[in-house]
C-alpha cells in the first residue's frame, strides 16, 4: 500500500479522534490504556521497536508541564486565589492529567513519527 502524509488538518483531526495517523480508519486504542500493535485497516506498525514508547512519554511529560505552567499563570491573574489552593490544584493536575492524556500522547507521537518517516507496515 502506497503511503502518503495527511494534511495538517486531517492529522490534527485524527489525533483528536485517536485514529491511525496513516489511514485514519481505525482507532489506535485496543482497550483503555492499551495501544494496538498495528492498524487493522492499513497495517501501519504502531509499536515498532523496544523503547518506542519513550516518545509518547516525552509528549505526555511536555504537555503536562505546559498545562501546569498555564494553570499557574492563570492563577496569578486571580488575585484572591489562596496559594495553598493553587498548589493543591497544580498537584492534582500533575497526578491526573498524564493519565487522562495517555492515549492522545500516543496519538501525537505516532503522528509526528508518521510525518517524519512513514510508519512501517507490520
Ligand atoms: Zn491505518
Amino acid at each position: 500500500m502506497r503511503r502518503k502524509r495527511p494534511s495538517i488538518r486531517a492529522a490534527f483531526w485524527r489525533i483528536l479522534r485517536l485514529r491511525c495517523p496513516a489511514c485514519g480508519q481505525s482507532s489506535i486504542v485496543r482497550s483503555p490504556f492499551r495501544i494496538r500493535e498495528f492498524c487493522p485497516e492499513c497495517g501501519a506498525l504502531f509499536k515498532r521497536e523496544e523503547g518506542f514508547f519513550v516518545g509518547a512519554i516525552l509528549v505526555n511529560t511536555i504537555a503536562t508541564e505546559a498545562i501546569i505552567l498555564l494553570a499557574y499563570l492563570l492563577s496569578l491573574t486571580m488575585l484572591q486565589t489562596d496559594f495553598q489552593t493553587v498548589l493543591i490544584v497544580l498537584f492534582g493536575l500533575a497526578i491526573f492529567f498524564p493519565v487522562i492524556f495517555y492515549h492522545h500522547s500516543w496519538s501525537i507521537w505516532l503522528t509526528l513519527d508518521h510525518f517524519i518517516e512513514f510508519l512501517p507496515e507490520s
